[in-house]
């Protein structure tokens, strides 16, 4: 019968193919819920903290001004699934609001806000490349001296290793196709900023790059079609696996299997499907266009 197509791919959902074939069949098709994990909070919560901060006036952007926000973003958080669902106690979230605090530390040795003109916070864009409907959330847009464009992706873990670097600067080209073919306009810089060990990954994308990310989004499309229609996602055992929040129910780590291959396959019913029978620490809301 197959496996329905996703309607649409997005940067972290191409990472995560390229990563593991059968958690982004559990995240795009199944929509199987992960339950919410500290990192993600952390991550969730220093971006909201970014986001007011850069909503400041730019001469107000210091490091006691981020130190102020985070509180307030931990509270408007505070309701939130993401929190909610986080088996965690007093001491556990001290100890993930510290993390974060550095983090923010992290971000002032990367650069100065207060020289950062944005002109969009959390900007979504979608556009066609080929066959497939690709949407990417720009955490900033800004103009850089010249009124040139910039994109900026904050990065709550550590840099990559050469290798991940390559998919991961096929996520920085998206952003600069998405800006492309929705403002009009191709940014002169896309940068990655990893708060976790200072380090920032800058691209400057041309069309040479441009026309190597239409080929690679092809290939990409035509090999999850291809895995659709022969419901094969294959599991790929790796260190993702200490954090992937399909493991309790990944063939690799002694789990049942897609939820497919449990009962007929009917959308409605995996719908239903979710990690909280198995994992104490709650249910997050998925997003799968992020
Ligand atoms: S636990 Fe590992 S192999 Fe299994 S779905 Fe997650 S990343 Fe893939």
């Amino acid at each position: 019968m197959g496996l329905p197509v996703p309607r649409t791919l997005s940067p972290s959902k191409i990472s995560l193919f390229k990563e593991c074939a059968l958690a982004f069949r559990y995240l795009a098709i199944d929509r199987v819920e992960e339950p919410p994990s500290v990192a993600a909070t952390k991550g969730t919560l220093v971006h909201r903290t970014l986001e007011r901060l850069l909503l400041d006036p730019a001469a107000e952007r210091s490091p006691k001004r981020a130190r102020q926000h985070l509180p307030a973003a931990w509270e408007e958080l505070s309701c939130s699934p993401d929190v909610t669902g986080l088996d965690i106690d007093d001491d556990g979230r001290d100890t993930l609001l510290a993390e974060a605090d550095a983090l923010l530390d992290r971000y002032f040795t990367l650069e100065d806000p207060t020289t950062v003109h944005p002109i969009g916070l959390e900007v979504m864009l979608a556009a066609d490349v080929g066959n497939v409907r690709i949407r990417g959330i720009l955490d900033r847009l800004e103009l850089d001296a010249d009124g040139e464009l910039v994109v900026t992706d904050y990065k709550t873990g550590r840099s990559p290793s050469v290798y991940d670097e390559r998919t991961r600067l096929l996520g920085v080209t998206v952003y600069a196709y998405l800006c492309e073919a929705v403002l009009g306009r191709r940014p002169s810089r896309v940068q990655l900023l990893y708060l976790a060990n200072s380090e920032a990954i800058i691209s400057e994308p041309n069309e040479q790059a441009l026309r190597g990310l239409r080929n690679q989004i092809g290939a990409i499309w035509d090999t999850v079609i291809r895995a659709c229609r022969n419901e094969d996602f294959r599991a790929r055992p790796s260190r993702r696996c200490d954090w992937c929040g399909y493991k309790p129910i990944c063939p690799a780590h002694g789990g049942t299997g897609p939820p497919s291959a449990r009962r007929d396959h009917d959308p409605d019913q995996l719908a239903l499907f979710d990690l909280t029978a198995m994992s104490p620490s709650g249910r997050r809301a998925i997003n799968t266009d992020g």
